[in-house]
């Protein structure tokens, strides 16, 4: 899903983000795919029209993008941080074979009770990852 220029602009500026190139690109990057890309994807992408970008800037970019809330970290493999621009409520599908994600959305499922929960225990957020194989690596 492509975002007009002025959209992601006028998005940055309502965080009170000070607009630089990088975050223009890695922001705008991340709104136009779906695949919740690595920072050395994002790298890779980025570097093909826009060969100004090193590891650290897009890294700080992310950093800067996640701390107002427009970006979120994705953990759903050790030690991989992947990036999602899609910061509503929902769930994730993964291929274990060869490690695809994709959304789920948050409707998909019907409410989890979380009324069940040891005392003591205070719930706030929860969101489901379902594991399987997709459509390329069924066999
Ligand atoms: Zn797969
Ligand atoms: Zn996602």
């Amino acid at each position: 899903m492509k975002q007009p220029a002025d959209a992601i602009v006028q998005a940055l500026k309502e965080k009170g983000l000070r607009v630089t190139p990088q975050r223009y690109a890695v922001y705008a990057n991340l709104l136009s795919r779906t695949d919740h890309p690595t920072v050395e994807h994002l790298l890779q992408d980025l570097n093909q029209d826009f060969p100004i970008s090193s590891q650290a800037t897009v890294y700080s970019s992310l950093q800067a993008l996640r701390e107002v809330g427009l970006v979120r970290e994705v953990l759903l493999e050790e030690g991989v941080s992947r990036y999602d621009a899609n910061v509503d409520p929902h769930h994730h599908f993964r291929c274990r074979h060869c490690g695809e994600i994709e959304d789920i959305p948050w409707n998909c499922f019907q409410e989890i009770s979380l009324n069940n929960l040891r005392p003591g225990l205070e719930a706030q957020t929860y969101e489901v990852t379902v594991s399987g194989l997709c459509d390329h690596c069924q066999p």
